[in-house]
């Protein structure tokens, strides 16, 4: 797979799967745009570190993906975007009547409107450029649902739908729009939820891992970043110019059950 000449622009890609897809889309050849809401040295020199390894540019831009006009910045700072992928994510876990109104604010603002805000600033110089491809990290949660996660859950299916009218509008151009959706991946945002689910469930760290997190994942193992970086760089290839609207599952079988 030869992306050289091609700039991907990952946002929340300072850890977990998006910097596991910049990095599979680095190997491939793509010159990078790595983006967080913090700026600090090591943001820059995980860009340096990156562009180092994979002969590739990298850049760290930091934008904050609940401000709409930071998403668009993002982007236009960006310069080039033919390959966007919507990775940032936050979560919480809680109860529908006890979640606090602020974390739905919040989550829906990173998991689904600022995919709608860079699709948008993304897709005209798509167009004009001849080439693109926007994909979406959404989640088996954006396909089924589980308790206590309504502002994720609602977002990540926001986000299957976004998808399909975003594949609908580009479908006469050289441009697609995908979602992979991932079942449990083991990163950051995983670990962060152990300790909630231990308290709602009232069980251990490993009976949580297996009997809640994994019980829905037939294969009950994690998926792997590289996998979801793998799957990315798949759908820019030539062999997935026809795909689109669509979405792919990474999930060891759950959303087959
Ligand atoms: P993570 O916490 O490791 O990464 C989340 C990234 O988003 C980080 O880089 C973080 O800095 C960034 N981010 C958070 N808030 C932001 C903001 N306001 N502005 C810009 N960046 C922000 O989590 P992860 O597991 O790697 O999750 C990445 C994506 O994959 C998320 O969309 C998540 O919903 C999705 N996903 C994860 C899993 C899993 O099991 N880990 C499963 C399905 C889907």
């Amino acid at each position: 797979m030869n992306l050289r000449g091609r700039t991907a622009v990952v946002t929340g890609s300072n850890s977990g799967i998006g910097l596991g897809i910049a990095r599979e889309l680095a190997n491939a050849g793509a010159d990078l745009v790595l983006n967080s809401f913090t700026e600090t040295q090591d943001d820059r020199d995980l860009a340096d570190g990156l562009a180092k390894e994979f002969g590739v540019t990298a850049r760290y831009i930091r934008a904050d993906m609940t401000n709409p006009d930071e998403c668009h910045a993002l982007v236009a700072e960006a310069g080039a975007c033919d390959i966007l992928v919507n990775n940032a994510g936050i979560q919480h876990v809680a109860p529908v009547e006890e979640f606090p109104v602020e974390r739905w604010d919040s989550i829906i603002a990173v998991n689904l409107s600022s995919a709608f805000h860079t699709t948008a600033a993304a897709l005209p110089r798509m167009r004009a450029s001849g080439w693109g491809r926007v994909i979406n990290i959404a989640s088996v949660h954006g396909l089924t649902a589980s308790p206590y996660k309504s502002a994720y859950i609602a977002a990540k299916h926001g986000v299957v739908g976004l998808t399909k009218t975003v594949a609908l509008e580009t479908a006469e151009d050289p441009v697609t729009c995908n979602a992979i959706c991932p079942g449990y991946v083991l990163t950051p945002l995983v670990e962060a939820q152990i300790p909630d689910q231990m308290k709602v469930h009232g069980m251990d760290r490993e009976s949580v891992v297996r009997e809640v997190m994994l019980a829905r994942q037939p294969s009950k193992q994690f998926a792997t970043v590289e996998q979801i970086g793998g799957t990315t760089v798949f759908l820019c290839s030539d062999a997935a110019t026809q795909i689109t609207g669509t979405t792919i599952n990474i999930d060891g079988g759950w959303t087959a059950l």
